[in-house]
């Protein structure tokens, strides 16, 4: 059985390939979508809700579902929420340093914030959204359901560590002393948020 995953990104894929071991997951290219998916809305279930929604309104246009074993698609976002700023930057933190920003933009903008601030608290939260459309649903009337997954943990005072990507360099994950991006990639993969957003949605499939 086939799921579509609402992202080219080759770790997440990876992760989620990982995780969700009993389904073949579909990248976006797969089934040939290539536009630009919109995500305009101002929370994170929101953002998740309008990609799963786009994907599954595009495939049932651009695919006959009739006649393949792909039984839904899922997307998922993101943000970090930082306690001292307010839980910013949460549904903009792609996009916290400005519309054209760099990652290394985003966490030089982070780390200056939290210049001389003791309060370092901050999670990272990851929404699924997945759109079921095979038995007891159909593609009329189907499924759509939300898994939350996050990580509690803590801003660094500087950026340690080169693995992984996005904020990695300045979060500490709660009960350790390394940064996302010191800590081994699969271990880090084994505890973030999307992985636990995910292994709820297999756990969901396991039921
Ligand atoms: P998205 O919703 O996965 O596109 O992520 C939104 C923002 O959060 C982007 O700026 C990512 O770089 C960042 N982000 C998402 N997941 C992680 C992670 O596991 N580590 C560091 N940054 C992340």
């Amino acid at each position: 059985m086939k799921l579509i995953f609402a992202s080219n990104n080759i770790h997440k894929l990876e992760e989620a390939r990982a995780i969700l071991s009993d389904f073949e997951i579909l990248s976006l290219a797969e089934i040939g979508l290539h536009a630009d998916i919109p995500e305009t809305a101002d929370t994170l279930e929101g953002n998740s809700m309008q990609k799963a929604d786009y994907v599954f309104e595009w495939y049932k246009d651009h695919h006959d579902t009739m006649s393949n074993d792909v039984i839904g698609c899922f997307a998922d976002d993101t943000g970090l929420c930082i306690r001292a700023l307010d839980w910013k930057p949460g549904v903009i933190t792609a996009r916290w340093a400005g519309e054209a920003c760099t990652p290394a933009d985003n966490r030089a903008k982070t780390l200056k914030l939290m210049k001389g601030i003791s309060d370092r608290y901050a999670e990272f939260k990851t929404v699924v959204t997945l759109i079921l459309w095979d038995e007891p649903q159909s593609i009329d009337t189907p499924l759509k359901q939300q898994f939350v997954g996050t990580v509690e943990g803590n801003i660094s005072e500087e950026e340690w560590g080169e693995k992984g990507f996005g904020y990695d360099p300045i979060f500490i994950p709660e009960g350790h002393e390394l940064t996302f991006a010191q800590l081994p990639t699969e271990y880090k993969n084994s505890i973030s948020h999307r992985a636990r957003a995910m292994k709820k949605l297999a756990d969901f499939f396991g039921k």
